[in-house]
């Protein structure tokens, strides 16, 4: 009999545990991401970062995209015509509805964006 308490206790602290880390790793997830997103818009206010769509795209400022780590400039790259240059964050959140051009109003090639 007393097996079968012990087996429960452990199986409710396992649980307990398990929880516990999850919480803690979403916890620390959460902050990554806001640390990501304020420096984005601390990027934003200096200029450095002209990027197309609300929320930001995260692709150019991390680097992986043909601009400068910290950098973004598909704004510029879709009013001077230079789809190439837009990263694809951006263009499927344009195809979503996402767009925030700062330069001018959100005019973009149908064929291209696939209509907005
Ligand atoms: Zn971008």
């Amino acid at each position: 009999m007393k097996k079968i308490y012990l087996v429960i206790f452990l199986f409710v602290f396992l649980i307990v545990v398990i929880n516990a880390i999850l919480i803690i790793n979403n916890k620390s997830t959460r902050r990554v991401i806001g640390n990501l997103y304020s420096a984005i818009e601390s990027a934003e206010k200096k200029g450095d970062y002209n990027c197309c769509i609300e929320p930001a795209c995260t692709m150019c400022y991390l680097g992986h995209w043909k601009f400068e780590e910290g950098t973004c400039h598909c704004d510029e790259a879709i009013f001077e015509d230079r789809f190439d240059d837009v990263c694809p964050e951006c263009v499927s959140g344009i195809e979503k509805g996402f767009c925030k051009l700062t330069i001018e109003d959100c005019i973009l090639d149908e064929e291209i964006y696939g209509g907005n």
